[in-house]
């Protein structure tokens, strides 16, 4: 992404010199939790913690506003920022009586990002700053353990040399050639560990990093702390314009302009000894919701070794056998910080001699099943109400609790081969893939994928988004994985110790049996269980009680669902209906919570078995005569569809579709079925080689579909209405009455008289099938609004509509003049450059596409004050578009089944906004 796309927000060429850029936190605190705009969520919530008497570590955060001025400025600074910096430092060196490059007693300081919402592990760290060949002597002296200080210093020149001075592997083949260096020494003297290595070995290991830098950049390693500090500042400003950060950016739609704060903070070392831990916990368990202190620890390690992976940490439980004061006072943190925060928090800390230290806490990223228990939970412990709880749970996470489970007579003949951390519940079953290139083929062929790491980085990001399942072999639940995982919805299984991965041989070795890539493996993200080959799924425990095959107090996960569901009804103002073609979908939409049917798409009914035939002679037929006989042969199938669909909503609406794509779809268009449609036609081949030619569109999107052929062929819109009368009809004479009013909608609709063309024919079949049957009924007949013109002339076309249903998939199309079906090609570009940072077709252009329907609602509404607004296209299923249809004030929106539930929980916090 070009650098200046960074810098949308106001332009910060010529800053104010009264602007502040450094807010600093310890004993003076500048700053608060509610400036996460400016102070990024990391700095934001340090201030707060230092507000509420929590033991944090000095320091002060650069605000993201420094960020914007850095990219719109060639990378250069505001120039108060440099004294304001200097002052801050002091205060930090004034609070612990250290300095900065002192030779006796030197500040060491951390730096870190922090964006506005948290992007974990895509931008880059610092630790340890401040050390140089002087200031290491005085770390070793301070802290009486001179392996101790040297294992700091080669720590730091380690990422400064990566993260600065960008030496790192070439490849994904190559190694990091620091960490080649470590274990070239390690072998050289002879020791497993790291923490095996002396003084002498470390020394000498730094010594080769110098080295290693000097070849590589032709520069020596700075020895300046203060050069240090703005040259890791600026690598932490850089990598918010990192590829990773760019991709996790685009993924979760955070805008370039935010800009990233930099936490500037003195260092406290939870690798001085025995008596120091570092460790990462969450208040509560973020994979399953539950009210438990869930975390871990290292004892004698530094932060990032807990998150990177690299040894497998210890279950917080156990620090209070290890450190009782220590697990005593984070105990108090927890239950301050909950009370406070009022959420979840995830928190890092560090234990140095036995005192604990605060590094930050946030909301802590949870599943979707975790969302949604927390959110009731908390609400049930009076600390939030209702409305609060609601718009805690991403809409879309209530969807994770209708994810499948393991079929349960598949998983009983399956035998487990190994167990790890359960990290993001579900099951999973597909290919091996040890990189993301390979999870990302599989998944493009149609394939699933589980993709197997050792651990994964955030270089394997693209991987983790193709793939089904994530199983690690290595890392704890707050592994890198597991963070990922959990944000994604991924099903996930992590620190599976018994696995062992081997990517140059590509096997996944487990005991004695021995996985190949591209093999099925199974895993279970709420058990942690590990299966070779392929395990069927099932229906998740919320479908299950839904569909009568378990009891709702067997299940809590279907309580909580059902409580959050209840409380959505409460406040939504939206209308939640389903897009459904047969009775078994609508079953299953109604027990999701459907109020009715917004779009019932009859060309689905035409495929299955004899009907294509039918269908197929009726467009190929060459005159009316033979037209109508193919349809009466039709109707019955039709009759009996509408009749299933009908009884199925039990007198809910249903909104009819009357047939819309262009007719050659539904032509053979290969050899052997072109045969066997002649055969039953008692035609030649050629003859229908010429029928379907003369059918060939250049454009048919555009072409002879919709309204329009049943303006074309009014034998087709006579033939559909009399199957929907003549079904409601069957309906009101049950034996138990199903009172459907049906609702008969004509799509593409850009003019009134298209519209009153069909009405005509639709209000002449009702008149003759009301007498016929000797039955009376009300019915509806509306438009779909899925062309410009229709939006632009509503006023004209609500004279003879009694709804309008939005088909925003269609205008969206016609409205962008961007084909549906071949955007793909170019969206992807669109969004990397920031031109149309989402997918119109998934979530509605409010600005452009999203006139049309506000124009086409006000419109229609103007003229006709009893008109009935839906929408039906894709969008109906995405809470922000939800979101604006319900600011636009439509009186419903339409989705496929399993979004219905994601759907009343975004019309909820949308009318809670
Ligand atoms: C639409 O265009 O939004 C719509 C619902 O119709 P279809 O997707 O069937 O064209
Ligand atoms: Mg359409």
């Amino acid at each position: 992404m070009p650098v200046k796309k960074a810098a949308k927000k106001k332009s910060t060429k010529r800053p104010a010199s009264t602007k502040k850029y450094s807010y600093n936190f310890g004993k003076k605190t500048d700053g608060n939790s509610k400036q996460k705009e400016l102070l990024g969520g990391k700095g934001a919530n340090l201030a707060e913690m230092a507000r509420i008497g929590l033991p944090v570590p000095p320091g002060f955060t650069i605000t993201t506003e420094v960020c914007t001025y850095f990219y719109d400025n060639k990378q250069t600074y505001p120039k108060s920022l440099v004294a304001e910096v200097k002052n801050s430092v002091a205060l930090i060196e004034k609070q612990l009586g250290k300095r900065l490059g002192d030779t006796k007693n030197p500040l060491l300081l951390s730096v870190r990002s922090g964006a506005r919402e948290s992007m974990p592990g895509m931008m880059d760290t610092i630790l340890n700053l401040g050390l140089n060949d002087k200031t290491v002597v005085a770390l070793a002296k301070e802290s009486g353990n001179e392996a101790f200080a040297y294992d700091c210093y080669r720590r730091f020149i380690q990422m400064y040399g990566d993260v600065v001075m960008g030496v790192q592997a070439v490849n994904e083949n190559d190694h990091c050639p620091f960490e080649a260096a470590l274990e070239k020494l390690r072998k050289e003297v002879k020791v497993e560990f790291d923490n095996q290595l002396t003084a002498d070995h470390l020394k000498e290991l730094i010594k080769r990093y110098q080295a290693i830098i000097k070849k590589r950049t032709k520069s020596a390693f700075p020895q300046d702390p203060y050069a240090q500090l703005w040259g890791s500042v600026g690598a932490v400003f850089k990598s918010w314009q990192n590829e990773r950060a760019i991709l996790y950016r685009q993924k979760y739609n955070i805008p370039a302009s935010w800009g990233t704060a930099v936490n500037v903070q003195a260092m406290v070392f939870g690798n001085m000894g025995e008596d120091c831990a570092t460790g990462v916990a969450f208040t509560r368990d973020p994979a399953n919701g539950e009210k438990v202190f869930y975390g871990e620890y290292l004892i004698n390690a530094q932060g990032e070794d807990v998150v990177a992976g690299i040894r497998t940490p210890n279950p917080i439980a156990q620090l209070k056998e290890e450190m009782p004061n220590a697990h005593k006072d984070l105990e108090a943190v927890r239950v301050k910080l909950e009370k406070h925060f009022k959420d979840m928090q995830d928190f890092e800390f560090t234990v140095q001699n036995n005192k604990l230290y605060m590094l930050q806490t946030r909301n802590g990223k949870r599943t979707g099943l975790a969302a949604v228990r927390i959110a009731v939970e908390l609400n049930k412990e009076r600390l939030i109400d209702q409305s609060i709880a609601l718009m805690k749970i991403p809409a879309d996470s209530i969807s994770s609790l209708l994810v499948a489970v393991f079929d349960p007579a598949a998983i009983k003949k399956a035998t487990p081969l190994a167990h790890g951390l359960p990290a993001g519940p579900g099951a999973a079953s597909g290919k091996i893939c040890f990189t993301a290139d390979k999870a990302e083929s599989v998944v493009a062929k149609g394939g699933h994928a589980v993709l197997c790491r050792v651990e994964t980085t955030p270089e394997d990001l693209r991987g983790m988004i193709a793939a089904d399942g994530i199983l690690t072999s290595r890392g704890g639940v707050s592994s890198h994985a597991a963070l990922v995982a959990r944000q994604m919805n991924k099903v996930c299984v992590c620190g599976a110790s018994d696995v062992i991965i081997d990517y140059k041989a590509k096997t996944l070795k487990i005991g004695r049996k021995v996985l190949k890539e591209g093999s099925d493996i199974s895993i279970d993200g709420t058990t942690g269980a590990i299966y070779a080959g392929h395990v069927a799924t099932a229906p998740s425990e919320v479908d299950q009680v839904l569909n009568g095959k378990m009891k709702a107090e067997k299940s809590y996960t279907y309580q909580l669902f059902a409580q959050v569901m209840k409380w959505a009804d409460k406040y939504r103002k939206l209308g939640v209906r389903t897009n459904a073609d047969s009775p078994s979908q609508a079953s299953s939409a109604v027990a999701f919570g459907a109020e009715g049917i917004g779009l019932c798409r009859t060309e689905h009914m035409f495929f299955e078995g004899d009907r294509i035939t039918y269908m197929r002679q009726m467009i190929l037929a060459s005159d009316e005569k033979e037209r109508r006989a193919a349809l009466k042969k039709l109707l019955p199938f039709q009759r009996r569809d509408f009749t299933g669909l009908f009884k199925a909503m039990g007198g809910r609406p249903v909104t009819v579709r009357l047939l819309d794509p262009p007719l050659h779809e539904f032509l053979p268009h290969d050899l052997a079925a072109k045969k066997e449609l002649a055969k039953s036609l008692g035609v030649k081949v050629e003859d229908i080689n010429e029928r379907v030619e003369a059918l060939h569109e250049a454009n048919p999107m555009l072409g002879h579909r919709g309204c329009r052929l049943g303006i074309s062929y009014p034998e087709i819109t006579e033939m559909q209405a009399r199957a929907i009368f003549e079904a409601a009809a069957a309906c009101y004479k049950l034996a138990k009455p199903v009172k459907i009013i049906p609702e008969v909608m004509v799509p593409l609709v850009g003019f009134e008289d298209e519209l009153k063309n069909q009405v005509s024919v639709i209000h002449r079949v009702a008149k003759e099938v009301m007498a016929a049957k000797k039955v009376k009924f009300k019915y509806l007949v509306g438009t779909m609004i899925e062309v410009p013109r229709g939006a632009l002339t509503a006023d004209e076309i609500a004279n003879t509509a009694e709804f309008f249903s939005f088909g925003t998939n269609d205008l969206t199309q016609t409205g962008l003049g961007m084909s549906r079906d071949d955007a793909g090609s170019f969206l992807g570009k669109y969004k990397e450059l920031d031109i149309m940072p989402q997918n119109p077709f998934a979530s509605i252009d409010a600005s452009g596409v999203g006139q049309l329907v506000e124009i086409g609602a006000q419109k229609g509404r103007s003229t006709n004050g009893k008109l009935k607004l839906g929408i039906c296209g894709e969008h109906g299923g995405d809470p922000q578009s939800i979101e604006f249809f319900h600011q636009v004030g439509l009186d419903y929106v339409s989705c496929s089944p399993p979004r219905v539930p994601v759907a009343r929980l975004a019309a909820a916090q949308a009318a809670l906004k």
